[in-house]
């Protein structure tokens, strides 16, 4: 069966606000083409005849900049190609479970996203809409003390700070050039090289264009990626969902007033989704799926007011509430037949993609890129050979088919299709969630543990890294029980695992 679709998903309501794109273009003004090659060829030195010396990276988002951190912390540069004047602020994510966590803290970044969160997220419970009635919930203060916890920050704010990092002399190392306004229309490669068609300039001016090189390109451009599509043309097997997925920023009061706190899973066929607080000030975010497809924007703004009513507590009319920022996108999971094609490699959105409803995508992208990075380190430093990419694309789409993707539309269904009146006594999660409220401690471990969807590659090094050396899960202190390979976390410890995958991910 083809899979020919049109895979323009967002429709933008919103754009980059004008500081960010001035602080982009100032930040970028720093930088330029001869920086880049002298960091190159000073860190080059540094290694003994390391086998590639630049990776090009397609696309300023979440894994294109975590991506070029991982590599600048182990000397390897790399250029961060853009298609925006500036980082893309639209809403998007807000929570990263724990191996999200993890890889944050290891690029050095967790201090700062957790200075800009809220500091508390008590709960996460499911909710009938008809009634507003809690079926589930689970005690997410149990693990407020530990580090590694579920993230909270809208990915504007955590994309801000992972370009800062980039642009910081001692976090970046001078080995991170980013250029906005630099959009790839197409990808080559031969035996020594690979090599992104670059459009460059802003909206409004003739453009020029560019062809620039490096050992390997990897395409982080998300889920319009162009390197995917000149790779795979626009197969990209999968599924889009018949709704429309309306995500808002949102002040009430009710929220406070009826008690609400953390995040709320919303359960009904009209009006399924999530209200989560996510910052300061009484900001929430509101999202809920409009399950009649194919109307104008409009319309779909029109009938918002119908879903607040049902959906928020004390069913307020719109004078009651303020909503400050508004995107509407299409939802799809779809998974590319390979990530990795000669020097091309594919990583997150741009390889794969899925609904919202678990906050998988961000965390498998981090994941990806986490993974990308230390097989680039290993080869870089001479301890594995290039094969080991070709495991990375492996693994890492064996265990999105595997775990995500089938996860995620779990999540979808139980949210969208379950019967909201006994959904609380049929769905195994449910039960499961149940069982482990009666043991804090048991619930701990479970919302702490090491996930299904994380893969130590290291593994793969010639010599295992040093205690001391900072890659991957080593220095992180979570190696124990990290996969040592996708078909020993298969489903072994049948219910309990898929549900200590959705705790990290709700
Ligand atoms: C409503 C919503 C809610 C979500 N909530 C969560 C959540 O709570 N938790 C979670 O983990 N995930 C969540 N996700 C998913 C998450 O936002 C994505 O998985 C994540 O943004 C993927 O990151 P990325 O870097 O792969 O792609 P992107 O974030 O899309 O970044 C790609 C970048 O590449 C640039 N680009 C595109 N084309 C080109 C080109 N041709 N040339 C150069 N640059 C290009 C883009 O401008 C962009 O800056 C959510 C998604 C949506 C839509």
């Amino acid at each position: 069966m083809p899979y020919l679709i049109e895979v323009q998903q967002q429709s933008f309501i919103s754009s980059p606000s004008p500081d960010t794109h001035r602080a982009a273009l100032s930040a970028r003004a720093r930088l330029d083409l001869t920086r880049w090659y002298y960091g190159a060829a000073v860190m080059v030195a540094k290694t003994t005849n390391p086998p590639f010396s630049k990776i090009l990276i397609a696309g300023a988002g979440p894994s294109g900049l975590l991506l070029a951190l991982l590599l600048a912390q182990h000397d390897i540069p790399s250029l961060v190609l853009e298609s925006w004047p500036g980082l893309d602020t639209r809403l998007r994510a807000t929570q990263y479970g724990v191996p999200a966590t993890r890889i944050f803290r290891r690029a050095g970044l967790l201090a700062d996203i957790r200075k800009a969160s809220i500091p508390k997220f008590p709960t996460i419970c499911w909710r009938r809409v008809a009634d507003g009635e809690k079926l589930v919930e689970i005690d997410m203060s149990l693990v407020e003390e530990e580090e590694d916890r579920m993230t909270v920050l809208q990915l504007g704010e955590i994309i801000q700070i992972m370009y800062k990092h980039c642009m910081d002399p001692e976090k970046g190392r001078g080995l991170i050039d980013v250029r906005f306004n630099h959009r790839v229309t197409g990808t080559g490669q031969d035996e020594d090289k690979a090599w992104v068609e670059v459009e460059v300039g802003k909206e409004g001016e003739e453009k020029r264009h560019e062809r620039l090189e490096a050992d390997y390109v990897v395409g982080c451009d998300g889920a319009a990626s162009a390197v995917r599509r000149s790779l795979h043309g626009r197969e990209w097997p999968g599924q889009t969902f018949d709704c429309r997925f309306m995500v808002q920023n949102v002040f009430y009061d009710g929220f406070a007033d009826h008690g609400w706190e953390g995040g709320n899973y919303m359960i009904d066929p009209d009006h399924w989704g999530l209200i989560a607080r996510r910052g300061h000030g009484g900001l929430w975010r509101v999202t809920y799926g409009d399950p009649v497809p194919g109307l104008t924007d409009e319309e779909y703004l029109a009938r918002r007011p119908w879903h607040f009513k049902a959906m928020l507590p004390g069913h307020p009319d719109p004078d009651q509430y303020r909503i400050e920022h508004t995107n509407i996108y299409n939802i799809h999971n779809r998974c590319v037949d390979s990530f990795k094609v000669g020097r091309i490699l594919l990583a997150a959105d741009a390889a794969h993609a899925c609904n919202p409803m678990g906050g998988y995508g961000c965390m498998t992208a981090c994941l990806d890129v986490g993974g990308l990075a230390d097989c680039f380190i290993g080869y870089h430093q001479n301890r594995a050979g290039p094969e080991i990419l070709e495991t990375y694309a492996k693994v890492r789409r064996d265990i999105f088919l595997k775990y995500v993707d089938a996860r995620s539309i779990k999540n979808l269904n139980r949210v969208s299709k379950a019967d909201p009146r006994t959904v609380a006594e049929t769905d195994p999660f449910f039960k499961i969630v149940k069982e482990l409220n009666k043991d804090p401690e048991e619930m701990k471990k479970f919302l702490m543990k090491v996930s299904s969807i994380e893969y130590d590659f290291t593994q793969h090094y010639d010599q295992r890294p040093a205690a001391t050396h900072a890659t991957s899960n080593a220095v992180n202190g979570t190696s124990n029980g990290i996969s040592n390979g996708v078909e020993e976390h298969s489903e072994n410890e049948g219910a309990k695992a898929e549900v200590a995958l959705h705790m990290e991910a709700v």
